[in-house]
């Protein structure tokens, strides 16, 4: 199994635009952040977890010519804003992508996009999505998908558990039925925003506090602001907990 993260950063990049902190002027390549996605390969499917505003961009530096199915975590824009880019994938893949998500968050991405559902030929052609409501466990081919409801302020959203790794972003806590389902992790990926406290997702301290609670082998955060330098938070970091930073690859056992 392999876990690719294609973008690690809050919704509006990092860089942001115009911005002169130290963090968005950083030399380092590490502090350079796209919008935030997930790419898993896993029992011989390609699987995309969101199509982040620079899904593009990332598809082309990781060659991905392959996708067999798209999660959805929630539909904010940073989340969603890539979604056109799947028309590439029916093209190459010669398939209808089927995407997976939460009522909510289906039924906000059938109305934001509606040139795509509308069932109106467009001479500019529009991607060919299926809609796939889930609320449990499900299969991709082989590969089996659990949603794991989180908070994202006052939203339910999902996060997902694929085989030893879970990815949470957007996360600003979790009810007690999703940490049963999130036990004897290999890898977790979970959002931690920045320090400071913020409403809707959880800053730095309260995700080493989730993750002293949940005790994955390897956790990885993601969907960070430009108050995260890299090597610096790397090094305030607990064993076991590391900052993502754009392709970040790791490489688990199949399960
Ligand atoms: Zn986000
Ligand atoms: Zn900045
Ligand atoms: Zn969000």
């Amino acid at each position: 199994m392999r876990v690719i993260v294609l973008g690690c950063a809050t919704s509006t990049g990092v860089p942001i635009i115009g911005c002169t902190c130290p963090v968005c002027t950083s030399e380092n390549p590490k502090n350079k952040r796209t919008r935030c996605s997930l790419y898993v390969e896993t029992q011989g499917k390609n699987i995309l977890i969101d199509t982040s505003t620079d899904l593009r961009f990332q598809a082309l530096r990781h060659s991905i010519t392959k996708l067999d199915a798209v999660l959805y975590t929630h539909s904010h824009a940073d989340h969603t804003h890539g979604i056109d880019e799947l028309r590439t994938y029916n093209f190459m893949n010669n398939m209808v992508i089927p995407c997976f998500g939460n009522t909510q968050t289906l039924a906000n991405i059938e109305n934001n996009f509606k040139y795509i559902f509308d069932g109106v030929r467009s001479a500019g052609g529009k991607p060919k999505l299926e809609l796939n409501i889930i609320n449990g466990e499900f299969g991709i081919g082989d590969a089996s998908v659990i949603p794991v409801e989180i908070y994202h302020a006052d939203w339910l959203i999902y996060g997902y558990r694929i085989g030893n790794m879970a990815y949470l972003t957007d996360c600003s806590g979790i009810p007690s039925e999703s940490m049963d389902k999130l036990q004897g992790l290999e890898l977790l990926i979970i959002s931690a925003l920045r320090y400071r406290p913020h409403e809707a997702h959880l800053n730095v301290e309260e995700a080493v506090m989730t993750v002293g609670e949940l005790n994955p082998r390897l956790t990885v955060l993601t969907h960070m602001g430009h108050e995260l330098e890299y090597d610096k938070l790397k090094s305030e970091l607990p064993d076991g907990i590391v900052p993502a930073y754009d392709g970040m690859e790791v490489e688990l056992n199949e399960p």
